[in-house]
């Protein structure tokens, strides 16, 4: 039998290869444990069984070939809410949550802001976390992958205590109705970077990572179709790469929206694009 400070020792041993070797096994044991972190650093002398001991054994197995945590624990935090994740889906990231804060800000200064619609919805912590932040909103999600809705409807569940639509479409091929809001993380990464994941066998689904050559395939095509699915109004919001939003900048006042702003995440670093479908559509001459 191991103490939890040998069981922890060792497990920062096996994954010297991660960044956070120590903080990694210290999560795996948490969950082998089913105790918080706090009481698990607090709780060093304790005996782990050796049947837990296995079960942490395993999973740092899994760790040391690169799955990361987030699958192995089935569970991302996102916005402060537990999202469950699996390899079905992108694992929700905190620059996302830059997204949701630039939607939840319109929410809060526009009440006629209500038809939400989540396009590459995933896990579906965009959709999600709005729904659950500004409960008198209607929210729409939508996704190509049959499995990613799956994820959605399930956390949709755990999370809000019902299921918000989810729809199968490939981008807003497959949608009806009017919106007032369409809000999107689509695969933006370019095709070189994610044959470099796929070099590592980084196991994220590449039909959530992948846009094409220069990873600006489905912004440019969900800018060019997005006018005709919102409301007079209405806005369109997108995150993308930093070096990305200067183009979709441009593009978005192509294609008539208004206002056409860049709004920066956490670190300073230019993460989402945003623009307004006029109130009035422009007259013919
Ligand atoms: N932000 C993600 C990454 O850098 C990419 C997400 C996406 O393509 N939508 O890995």
């Amino acid at each position: 039998m191991k103490t939890i400070r040998e069981a922890l020792t060792k497990g920062a041993s096996l994954l010297a290869e991660s960044d956070t070797p120590f903080l990694d096994a210290s999560l795996l044991l948490t969950s082998v444990l089913n105790i918080s972190k706090e009481k698990l650093l607090a709780s060093y002398p304790d005996p782990v069984t050796d049947e837990q001991y296995n079960r942490y054994r395993e999973l740092l197995d899994r760790r040391e070939q690169n799955i990361p945590i987030a699958y192995l624990l089935n569970r991302k935090e996102f916005y402060g809410l537990p999202f469950f994740v699996d390899e079905r889906v992108l694992i929700p990231r905190p620059d996302t949550e830059t997204l949701v804060e630039t939607a939840l800000t319109l929410l809060h200064e526009q009440s006629t802001l209500t038809r939400i619609l989540d396009l590459c919805c995933g896990s579906g912590c965009i959709g999600i976390t709005l729904k659950h932040e500004a409960p008198e909103c209607r929210v729409t999600c939508s996704d190509v992958s049959e499995d990613a809705l799956d994820v959605c409807r399930l956390n949709s569940k755990k999370l809000l205590g019902e299921v918000l639509p989810a729809v199968k479409s490939n981008l807003l091929d497959s949608i009806s109705g009017k919106f007032d809001i369409i809000i999107s993380n689509p695969p933006y990464l370019t095709k070189k970077e994610v044959h470099r994941m796929a070099d590592k066998k980084w196991p994220e689904p590449y039909l959530a990572l992948e846009g094409g050559d220069d990873g600006l395939r489905f912004i440019r095509k969900i800018i060019a179709d997005a006018g005709a699915y919102l409301a007079p109004g209405g806005y369109i919001l997108l995150e993308s790469a930093i070096d990305q939003t200067y183009y979709i900048e441009q593009e978005l006042t192509a294609a008539g929206f208004t206002g056409s702003t860049v709004v920066q995440d956490l670190t300073g670093r230019n993460r989402v694009t945003l623009g307004r479908k006029q109130e009035q559509e422009p007259h013919a001459e």
